[in-house]
């Protein structure tokens, strides 16, 4: 049972309320949702990420996977963190993976792995194997070109105790962020159906070589 996250909603612009309502995620509280990030010339990342999903979805399908995503469309708002993560530790016992693209400086390229830092009583049983999926996925994202993020430390590595995504799992868990949309390079891959393809062949093969290896 995986479940796929695409990330944000593509109508959360328009309810701000609804969005912006404070969540406990266990180790703080945080807004509901966000927006998400824009390229330059409005490519939103909900469109990105639900694009992408699909294309996971109808992989892992085939491959005769159950999988469930965290919303059923890209027209409304939400679900909060919170509930992403309720159905990922609903649905998604065997992994999450949490689809985004991220808005670094413009100068900046590539993409980076989150996986959740060892929180006592929260993530402490999950890190390890999180890591694990960090690492595969790491490994078959660069099969497609994109370099790892040169904007920011890590070798495209980020470990966070600040997402609700994170924080509430009790399921093996990583976000990827695929490129950054305000880099001209990047943003032509990431809306590129063809990069979407690969993207999508990456994810898979690192859910294959995770639950292989499980
Ligand atoms: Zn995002």
């Amino acid at each position: 049972m995986i479940v796929i996250d695409p990330g944000h909603n593509g109508m959360n612009w328009a309810f701000p309320e609804e969005i912006n309502q404070i969540v406990d995620i266990g180790t703080g509280t945080k807004a509901c949702n966000t927006t998400g990030t824009t390229s330059y010339e409005g490519y939103a990342e909900p469109d990105f990420t639900w694009a992408v999903a699909q294309l996971v979805v109808e992989r892992l399908e085939a491959l005769g996977a159950t999988v469930t995503l965290t919303r059923p469309d890209n027209d409304g708002w939400g679900p909060c963190i919170t509930e992403r993560a309720a159905i990922g530790n609903e649905f998604g016992r065997d992994a999450v993976v949490s689809i985004h693209a991220d808005g670094g400086p413009d100068d900046g390229r590539g993409f980076h792995v989150i996986y959740p830092k060892v929180l006592p009583g929260y993530t402490d049983d999950i890190a390890a194997e999180s890591q694990r999926l960090a690492e595969a996925l790491h490994a078959s994202y660069l099969d497609t070109g994109m370099p790892v993020a040169d904007y920011r430390s890590g070798d495209g590595y980020s470990v966070r105790d600040d997402l609700g995504g994170l924080t509430l799992s009790d399921s093996p868990v990583v976000f990827l962020e695929a490129g950054n949309m305000r880099h001209a390079t990047d943003i032509a891959l990431l809306q590129d159906p063809t990069f979407q393809e690969k993207i999508a062949d990456a994810i898979v093969a690192a859910l294959v070589e995770f639950l292989g290896a499980a």
